[in-house]
């Protein structure tokens, strides 16, 4: 596996490959790579001809009180699990190489922005469609692969895909999980021994709520209030938000059906952990 530090070095090695007509993998990340993130290598590599994973823990989408100088980082770890995984290049910029200057342009994606997390991060998203609008227009094009993890943010980068005609297939991949549940996050490592057990209950959660659409529930008041309730019994955890979402726009529904998606946020500690899942299993 190669590493890159440059747009211009990262942009000549792919237009070679391009050119030798190799499809190209595009893996965005912000590192500390865990296996949820090293699925969607594996998956890029077994559907194309070269795969370029990248770390960059993007400033733009952090708030002035957020994590970003505590972000956990492992650059010689990453890039070890990176081509083990089957990672061709490992684009690793400093922010100086993304961001040489104020960056004067941003990309929104409204509405699908807007409820959730984009409510409790509100400049959260406009950093992320940015930076990934960014990476689109140095890798070119590419199937680009993200977690459904983050289902929010993955429906955003989709929707701005197609908005703005990048030449980007976007493909979402599954949450992988601990044995009880939890999904994979850089994050869980701030939990401590504590809140580390406690944190499933939002998986819990949300695998109650489905479980009850698919028996019948269609009031979304009462799913949301029976995943809420599950949540607050955990004394070391602080509710966000849960809900029941159209899994296609994101709104909360009006009457619960199995093509809906359910979606959590909560505090274990310093964490701020979030998960979803589909109701029909
Ligand atoms: P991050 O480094 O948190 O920005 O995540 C980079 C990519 O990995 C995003 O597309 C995430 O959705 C994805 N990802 C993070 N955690 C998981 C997980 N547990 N399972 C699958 N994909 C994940």
């Amino acid at each position: 596996m190669e590493l890159v530090k440059t747009i211009a070095e990262l942009r000549g090695a792919v237009d070679d490959h391009r050119r030798a007509g190799r499809s190209i993998g595009l893996v965005p990340t912000m590192g500390f790579l865990h296996r949820g993130h090293l699925s969607l290598v594996v998956a890029s590599a077994s559907a194309n001809d070269i795969t370029v994973t990248t770390i960059f823990v993007n400033p733009l989408q952090f708030a002035p009180d957020e994590d970003l100088d505590a972000y956990p980082r492992d650059p010689e770890g990453d890039a070890e699990k990176a081509a083990a995984a089957g990672s061709d290049y490992l684009f690793l910029p400093e922010p100086a190489e993304m961001y040489p200057e104020e960056s004067l342009t941003t990309v929104t994606v409204a509405a699908l922005s807007a409820g959730y997390e984009g409510e409790s991060r509100p400049t959260h998203f406009a950093g992320v469609s940015t930076v990934v609008a960014k990476l689109f227009n140095i890798v070119g094009p590419c199937r680009a692969y993200f977690g459904e993890k983050d289902y929010q943010q993955l429906m955003i980068v989709r929707r701005m895909a197609r908005d703005l005609d990048f030449r980007v297939e976007v493909i979402g991949c599954p949450t992988c999980r601990e044995a009880d549940g939890l999904a994979l996050s850089s994050r869980n490592k701030y939990l401590r021994d504590p809140e580390r057990s406690a944190a499933p209950v939002l998986h819990r959660a949300l695998e109650a709520g489905a479980h009850a659409i698919r028996g019948g529930e269609a009031d979304p008041a009462k799913v949301r209030n029976l995943m809420a309730q599950m949540v607050r019994e955990e004394p070391l955890a602080r509710l966000d938000y849960v809900d029941v979402v159209d899994s296609r726009t994101l709104e909360p529904v009006a009457v619960c059906d199995e093509s809906n998606r359910l979606i959590g946020a909560a505090y274990f500690g310093r964490a701020r952990l979030i998960d979803n899942m589909a109701v029909r299993r």
